[in-house]
């Protein structure tokens, strides 16, 4: 699929991204979740089915003890 920003001569490919969210004014980051990114921009876009897929995945963890595979450092850029 053709790249959706103006300009650009990419095309989007299938690939796992590493997706950060804040939540509850906590950041959360999920990692290989799947995207067509842009190889050229990098600009990613994800399925409805996988917004779906985190928007559950960040109510269950709020909501039951769902533990995170791993805990990752997080550095302020400021
Ligand atoms: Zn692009």
């Amino acid at each position: 699929m053709k790249c959706s920003i103006e300009g650009c001569p990419g095309e989007y490919e299938t690939k796992s991204v590493v997706h950060t969210v804040r939540h509850r004014g906590q950041v959360v980051v999920i990692d290989h979740v799947p995207a067509e990114a842009c190889s050229v921009c990098g600009d990613v876009l994800f399925t409805p089915d996988t917004v779906r897929r985190i928007e559950n995945l960040l109510r269950e963890s709020s909501a039951t003890s769902r533990a995170p595979s791993r805990s990752v450092p997080l550095y302020e850029f400021a």
